[in-house]
């Protein structure tokens, strides 16, 4: 038994326990790894998490959250990831969900927020864009009002799943007379505006997730503007401080590393398994202990939440440690199936030569470089620490 719950959370572990057995089943599990089914599974998946009531365990409770203790949420969270269940997609429930929840108009809660929780509307996050990604304030995107309406103009890049989405909230200019932080406007524009148009990028890992967005006098009702005017820094800032706390992924990362343990028990090098090398096992276990350091730097900051507090610039760190330890995992994991992930020669697929789990392992390293730029680069996170954390 596990002495860190009470009875209470033991009975709600067990909960979530059927229900990832229930609702995360082979099928679905299939649908979402695919590429041509991403999308259609991760929607499916949200809609069971909105029927059972945790699509948004984070959000206040009249507008659909759960009022989960840190534990239970610590609890559901482990779970879902040992069970290799995803989390939901970030840009909607808990990107610009925690924007409009903080800053919007009730209408626009009423308008957005229920189609967010039901899976009805998929968001993509239009900050970056070429000569703006660390330095965002520089951003160019221009809005001019007209009436009571902006006409937008200019472009995003790295927008990830772009394609699919249904709205966009974006950064833009509408003036440029003051510092670069001020002047910039928090806009949620519909994807379907006429003068709105996505261009593919190609990844190292062969999925497209990434794009640009390009805007050519896309005319966006001034009723989809968040707050103020030239506001819009500090609500992007806000936002910024949830995306790094979802990109630590620590649950994922413990199962990642188990993952790690049973590859190297199964991998035979100079006679024995390569779990039993010591150079080997002193990497794993150094990331092991990083990890663990970790979680109770990330339990601090879901108590912080808990209380109402905002978890404030910790949330670098978390993201900083929590890549590199990400990248740790998939370089280690790499070690172990490196040899098989290669090019593959002649006519035998992965899965013929019994070799689609490096297959897999090759495709999430070559994915999980990414995790150091976005969401900030991991040395912008390293200044944030140094001056807000560490006050130096
Ligand atoms: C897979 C992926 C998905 C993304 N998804 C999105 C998305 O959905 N929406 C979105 O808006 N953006 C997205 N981004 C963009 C991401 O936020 C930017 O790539 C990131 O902020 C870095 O900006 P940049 O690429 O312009 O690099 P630059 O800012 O040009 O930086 C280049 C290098 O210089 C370093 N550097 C820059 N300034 C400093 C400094 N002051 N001190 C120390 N080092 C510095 C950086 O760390 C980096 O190593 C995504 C990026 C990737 C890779």
């Amino acid at each position: 038994m596990d002495t860190r719950f009470n009875e209470q959370d033991l009975a709600f572990q067990k909960e979530v326990r059927q229900f990832l057995r229930e609702a995360w089943d082979e099928d679905l599990q299939t649908r979402v790894q695919g590429t041509s089914t991403m999308k259609e599974g991760m929607v499916e998946w949200q809609r069971r998490l909105y029927k059972k009531g945790w699509m948004a365990p984070h959000w206040p409770v009249e507008h659909g959250g759960t009022d989960w203790t840190v534990t239970q949420r610590f609890i559901y969270n482990s779970e879902r990831a040992a069970a290799g269940a995803p989390e939901t997609v970030a840009f909607g429930v808990t990107m610009v969900a925690s924007v409009i929840l903080a800053y919007g108009t009730e209408e626009q809660k009423a308008k957005f927020l229920p189609r967010i929780l039901r899976s009805e509307d998929w968001w993509c996050q239009g900050y970056s864009e070429p000569g703006a990604g660390s330095d965002l304030a520089s951003l160019k995107t221009k809005a001019e009002l007209d009436g009571d309406v902006y006409v937008v103009n200019g472009s995003k890049i790295w927008t990830t799943y772009a394609q699919y989405a249904d709205w966009i909230f974006c950064l833009v200019r509408t003036d440029s007379s003051g510092r670069k932080q001020q002047g910039i406007t928090f806009l949620l524009i519909d994807m379907t505006s006429p003068g709105v148009t996505v261009r593919p990028i190609d990844t190292i890992d062969g999925f497209h997730h990434l794009n640009e967005v390009f805007f050519e006098n896309v005319r966006v009702p001034a009723a989809n503007r968040i707050g103020e005017e030239g506001e819009g820094w500090t609500y992007a800032k806000s936002l910024l401080v949830h995306e790094r706390l979802s990109i630590a992924e620590v649950a994922d990362s413990k199962r990642a590393l188990s993952l790690l343990r049973e590859e190297a028990r199964r991998e035979i090098n100079g006679g024995i398994p390569l779990l039993d090398n010591p150079l080997f096992a002193k990497r794993l276990t150094d990331v092991e202990i990083d990890l663990m350091a970790l979680e109770y730097t990330e339990l601090r900051a879901l108590a912080a939440i808990a209380e109402g507090k905002d978890p404030g610039p910790e949330s670098s760190l978390l993201k900083l440690q929590g890549t590199e330890i990400q990248q740790a995992i998939q370089e280690l994991r790499m070690d172990v199936a490196g040899y098989y992930s290669g090019t593959l020669q002649g006519d035998l697929s992965a899965e013929e030569l019994g070799h689609d789990h490096a297959d897999a392992i090759q495709k999430l390293y070559f994915r999980g470089r990414a995790s150091s730029i976005y969401g900030g680069s991991n040395e912008i996170q390293k200044n944030i620490t140094a001056k807000y954390v560490l006050g130096l």
